[in-house]
């Protein structure tokens, strides 16, 4: 399937999405945009994707959604050539990487810094699990995905995306019913 194939896929997918979209959706990059590490290659190499990935970054974009990079590469200067190299560099508009002894909550904080986007705003895809553990705990819907980013793992994001929504506003709901039960019980 070419990337023109995909981003029609996607941009049907996203379509679907009845409830507000993310403002910002952060991909990870060794094995969730593309499958290998950084550290391992040269920056001489001409790198690919996984093959859905640039339809979907393609998608996301056409539908005005901002796109950035959290990655712990220890080779941010090959990163950075092979992000060039795939002319996609420019469609991030945060771009953290470096390694780092947090699970990407620093990187998550400069993005939030950076971006001004709520972390409740915001979609996260990446291939470790404790990455997605730490993350989530700061609010972003955070995605694991097995095999790289691809449409399935679009799907799935969204619509883990859209319950999180539903489920703050029903909590915002359930609190705008006791707005002064603060004051009556005598606490300030
Ligand atoms: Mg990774």
């Amino acid at each position: 399937m070419g990337d023109e194939m995909v981003k029609a896929e996607a941009l049907q997918i996203i379509g679907l999405c009845t409830s507000l979209l993310p403002r910002l959706v952060v991909f990870d990059l060794d094995y969730t945009l593309w499958p290998f590490y950084c550290e391992c290659r040269s920056k001489r190499d001409m790198p690919s994707m996984y093959p859905h990935a640039k339809g979907i970054l393609l998608a996301l974009k056409d539908k005005g959604v901002s796109l950035a990079i959290a990655s712990r590469s220890p080779t941010p200067d090959i990163a950075n050539t092979f992000l060039d190299k795939l002319g996609i560099k420019s469609m991030f508009v945060a771009q953290e990487i470096y390694s780092s002894w947090t699970h990407k909550t620093d990187h998550f904080l400069k993005i939030h810094q950076r971006t001004g986007v709520p972390y409740n705003s915001m979609l996260f895809f990446d291939d470790e699990d404790r990455n997605i553990q730490a993350v989530s705990k700061m609010g972003v819907t955070s995605v694991l995905v097995g095999n790289g980013i691809n449409l399935g793992a679009l799907r799935e994001g969204l619509n883990k995306y859209s319950q999180n929504l539903k489920k703050l506003e029903k909590n915002k709901l359930q609190w705008s019913k006791f707005p002064k039960q603060a004051d009556s019980s005598g606490y300030k």
